[in-house]
């Protein structure tokens, strides 16, 4: 019997893994499907708010050794006006199968047990209360705590609204022409409210995408074809970079699930946390940074019960209290950001853009707006 089991070792399972052990709960088991190291469709972007994550979680002289920083973000308007903003540390893109990867380890190394491949299939219950989980082969593993950290398409969510998700697709190039340190967002008007984007992975490697909404205003699946706007996205902003490139491997597409008001994220037993619990930002999608806090949350209820004898239900309102508290302003800031978008205030910012009192307020603005905290204009 452990004291908690985690289904799925993202970096919201791991980062919980690895808060509980700070924490001083090790009898901890972490499972996911796959074995470690592993891929994710993701764009890799370690926001900087993720980047102080990190930094409590102990990997982040790792990740800063296996990334590649970023110290300039090129915005590219609908009416294709372009602002750069340049700080020390804008972001880090750090692949995924490396990132998750340094995260687990972490985990194990603090003394976490991880089993792979576990693929989840139910929970086990006693009456009402969650008590274990069960494999898809028939293992079963019990434990006082569960936490469902199984991502975007988790089958176990009890949240009873219906999902709101961005729709993306994705690729990788290698011999790309473009600035080693900067990262693109392009707000092409196809995609609105959403955008494209092209990330730096090193030596030439780059991953260009793009997200759009997966719902219409009435909640209806969106019409928009993925692959035809993508093709005509890269030839529009990339056809001349992209010209003597090398595509690698397929293209990519994963949901990414959002919320603006967290909803259920617990019941007797167990607790869902990171984009389980649908916490990712609406406006840009990032949730690497929001996932791990979920976990670090996820990990100190679970200690209040397991060390320090609180009620469950005590720790468990505090869980979903420390989630609003956290999110739901930048998540609020992300419908205004996606507002903003779709009218030409954004254009008007771009043509001001070199007064230095302009450039710092959008500086600020966007730091908080996209990443929960602000960068330094230059
Ligand atoms: C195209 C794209 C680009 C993105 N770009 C960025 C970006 O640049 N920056 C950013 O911050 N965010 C980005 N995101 C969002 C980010 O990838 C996710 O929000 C983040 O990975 C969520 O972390 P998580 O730990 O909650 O879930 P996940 O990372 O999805 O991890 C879930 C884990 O659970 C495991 N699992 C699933 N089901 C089971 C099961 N039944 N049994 C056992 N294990 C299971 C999976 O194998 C996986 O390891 C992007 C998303 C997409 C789709």
């Amino acid at each position: 019997m452990y004291d908690v089991a985690i289904i799925g070792a993202g970096p919201g399972g791991a980062a919980a893994a690895v808060g509980l052990a700070q924490l001083g709960v090790t009898n901890v088991v972490l499972l996911d499907r796959e074995g470690f190291p592993r891929d994710k469709t993701c764009g890799s972007g370690l926001s900087p708010n993720a980047l102080n994550v990190i930094e409590k979680l102990g990997i982040a002289a790792e990740v800063r050794a296996n990334g590649f920083a970023v110290n300039t973000v090129r915005i590219v308007t609908p009416g294709k006006r372009e602002m750069r903003i340049s700080s020390d540390a804008a972001a880090i893109v750090c692949l995924r199968r490396v990132f998750d990867h340094l995260l687990v380890e972490r985990a194990q190394k603090l003394g976490v047990t991880l089993v792979t491949p576990f693929r989840a299939d139910s929970l086990l219950m006693e009456g009402e209360r969650v008590v274990g989980v069960r494999g898809f082969d028939g293992r079963e593993i019990r434990a006082r705590l569960v936490f469902c950290a199984d991502g975007a398409n988790s089958i176990f969510s009890i949240d009873p609204r219906p999902k709101r998700s961005i729709a993306t697709l994705m690729g990788w190039w290698d011999d790309v022409a473009v600035a080693p340190d900067q990262l693109d967002m392009i707000f092409d008007r196809s995609l609105s409210p959403l955008y494209g984007w092209m990330f730096p992975e090193g030596k030439g490697r780059v991953n260009i995408g793009i997200c759009v909404d997966g719902q219409g205003p009435d909640g209806e699946k969106t019409t928009i074809n993925l692959r035809q706007t993508f093709e005509r996205f890269l030839g529009e902003h990339y056809g001349q970079a992209l010209a003597k490139a090398t595509p690698v491997g397929k293209w990519k597409g994963h949901p990414i699930v959002y919320t603006t008001w967290v909803g259920n994220v617990s019941r007797p037993g167990a607790l869902y946390l990171g984009e389980a619990a649908r916490i990712t930002h609406n406006a840009t999608g990032e949730g690497i940074s929001q996932a791990m806090e979920s976990g670090l949350f996820a990990a100190e209820a679970a200690a209040r019960v397991l060390r320090q004898g609180e009620s469950e239900a005590k720790a468990f309102g505090w869980y979903l209290n420390q989630h609003r508290k956290r999110f739901t302003s930048a998540f609020l800031a992300g419908h205004a950001l996606r507002a903003v978008i779709d009218s030409p205030i954004l254009d008007g910012v771009a043509d001001t853009y070199n007064n230095p009192l302009v450039r710092k307020a959008v500086t600020r603005l966007l730091g908080s707006a996209l990443a929960g905290s602000s960068v330094n204009a230059s």
